[in-house]
């Protein structure tokens, strides 16, 4: 018998947190998962599954423009926010309601409240103490909004799923994932929609070609984009709108101000360090190669340890420490060529090597691009433009990045995250016969 009432105890039923619970429990393992907010972590509410809603719902009032070409007549696009917010909040509810009966039925005891490593087999949630042999923290990230006056008028992505009214007009502050996807989503849904961004081109890490592209792109879909432009203070005005001051003395008047200026990890008051868990200086827990922190009994994976913040990464993590725990093999995760897509619109999908960063690490890099007008707008007249890059290593013909900004491009662009893995070469692509018409054929008829 053993002198745990759990084999582990998981902190956080996110993307990550709920993966390795019922894994471990599948495994055998009885396990338990503390969550205090809500079933299924930030994905799931906050995150890819309503902004990937919002983007959807957002591209209708181009469809709706787009479809008189096409012959449709009488097309009105009049958008009510409440239909959605609230659409969107019940299939929230329904996933919620899903991860509870899958941890269920996997046999996890899931405890309902905010949990905090006691001792290094112990954690308490409320005013129960739990033991067990494993405690896995997997607690995620938190929005970081810098100081600076007027703060408290700003909001993050975790409120602007639920607001009250629809912003008619919005500024995005940031130039990362959740800046330029909420920009798109607010400009499509007929918002005056501002994008402040403090450097000279947002998307910074992304292949440069894309991110010009994407600069043009957005610009093109309405989009007003403030770089080089750093917030000062925010004032409320009498009539309740927000008016942001930046330096060089311009100011901007909006409803609502969007701060989208990464993530920090959620480790406040958790008691970690007061049991010598290591932290980095940026707040991430440090873990070794099999998630285990410098408490050999307490373990952490996902956002909560750090970059790359993807719930596919988050997932792999949660699989690959199972599998440890199961073998006792050291874990196998390649954080290499680990494909992305920035539901911006048009999207950008992209795996591997940019060309700055191949060139860089010392590739002799030959550039493919490809730059058209999607089939859809020969006949809609958008002006709408798809790019897309092939970067090959010319010593050893192995393409090392594959880059696309267009309509669908993180559908396509999976799968030539496989290509890569498998260590295609240009040849290969060369080889493969193209699917016509489409835009991904493309990929393999470029010379
Ligand atoms: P989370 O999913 O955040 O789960 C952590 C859980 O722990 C939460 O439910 C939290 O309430 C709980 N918790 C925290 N502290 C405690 C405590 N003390 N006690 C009990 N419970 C606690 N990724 C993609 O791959 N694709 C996307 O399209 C995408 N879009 C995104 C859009 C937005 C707006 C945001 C914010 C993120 C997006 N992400 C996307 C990132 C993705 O959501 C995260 O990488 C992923 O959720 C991380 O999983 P996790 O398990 O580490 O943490
Ligand atoms: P990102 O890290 O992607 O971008 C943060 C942005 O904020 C950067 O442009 C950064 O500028 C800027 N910034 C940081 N600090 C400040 C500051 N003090 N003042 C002004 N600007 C600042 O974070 P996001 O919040 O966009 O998203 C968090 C993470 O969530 C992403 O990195 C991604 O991993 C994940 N995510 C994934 C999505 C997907 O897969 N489609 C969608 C949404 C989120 P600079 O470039 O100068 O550093």
């Amino acid at each position: 018998m053993s002198e745990f009432e759990f084999d582990l105890f998981v902190i956080g039923a996110g993307s990550g947190g709920v993966r390795a619970a019922r894994m471990a429990a599948a495994a055998g393992m009885r396990v338990a998962v503390a969550e205090d907010r809500y079933m299924g972590g930030t994905c799931v509410n906050v995150g890819c599954v309503p902004k990937k809603l919002f983007v959807y719902a957002s591209s209708y009032s181009e469809s709706f423009e787009d479809s008189a070409a096409y012959g449709w007549r009488g097309k009105t696009a009049d958008f009510d926010w409440p239909i959605l917010r609230d659409n969107n909040a019940a299939e929230i509810t329904r996933l919620n309601g899903i991860y509870r009966n899958l941890l269920a039925n996997a046999g996890v005891q899931v405890v309902d409240g905010r949990a905090r490593v006691e001792g290094r087999h112990q954690v308490a949630v409320d005013d129960r103490v739990y033991t067990a042999e494993r405690i896995l923290v997997a607690t995620g990230s938190w929005p970081y909004v810098p100081e600076f006056p007027g703060r408290e008028y700003a909001i993050t992505s975790n409120e602007i799923f639920s607001l009250e009214t629809f912003p008619r007009r919005i500024l995005v502050v940031g130039g990362g994932y959740i800046a330029v996807e909420f920009a798109g989503i607010f400009a499509g849904l007929g918002a005056e929609t501002h994008l402040s961004y403090r450097r000279d081109l947002f998307l910074r890490g992304f292949d440069r070609d894309i991110r010009k592209f994407v600069r043009d792109e957005i610009g093109k879909k309405g989009v007003q984009l403030h770089f080089n432009h750093r917030i000062e203070a925010i004032d409320k005005q009498d009539d309740g709108s927000l008016l942001v001051r930046a330096d060089g003395g311009g100011a901007l008047a909006v409803d609502t101000v969007l701060y989208a200026t990464g993530r920090v990890a959620n480790t406040r008051g958790l008691g970690l360090e007061a049991l010598g868990v290591v932290l980095h200086r940026d707040g991430t827990i440090s873990v070794d190669d099999n998630f285990r922190t410098s408490v050999p009994s307490i373990y952490a994976l996902g956002d909560v340890t750090g970059e790359p913040q993807l719930t596919p990464v988050a997932l792999a993590e949660a699989m690959a420490l199972v599998k440890h725990f199961q073998t006792g093999k050291p874990t196998e995760i390649d954080y290499n060529n680990i494909p992305t897509a920035v539901f911006c619109q048009p999207n950008i999908g992209t795996v591997g090597l940019s060309e700055e960063e191949a060139r860089d690490s010392g590739i002799s890099v030959v550039v493919y691009k490809s730059d058209f007008k999607p089939m859809r707008h020969t006949v809609s007249g958008r002006d709408e433009r798809t790019l897309m890059k092939l970067v090959v290593d010319a010593d050893t013909d192995r393409v090392v990045g594959v880059h696309m900004v267009g309509p669908d491009a993180g559908e396509i662009i999976q799968g030539m995250a496989v290509a890569l893995k498998a260590g295609a070469t240009k040849a290969v692509f060369d080889q493969t016969i193209g699917i016509h018409p489409t835009a991904a054929e493309e990929f393999v008829t470029m010379r």
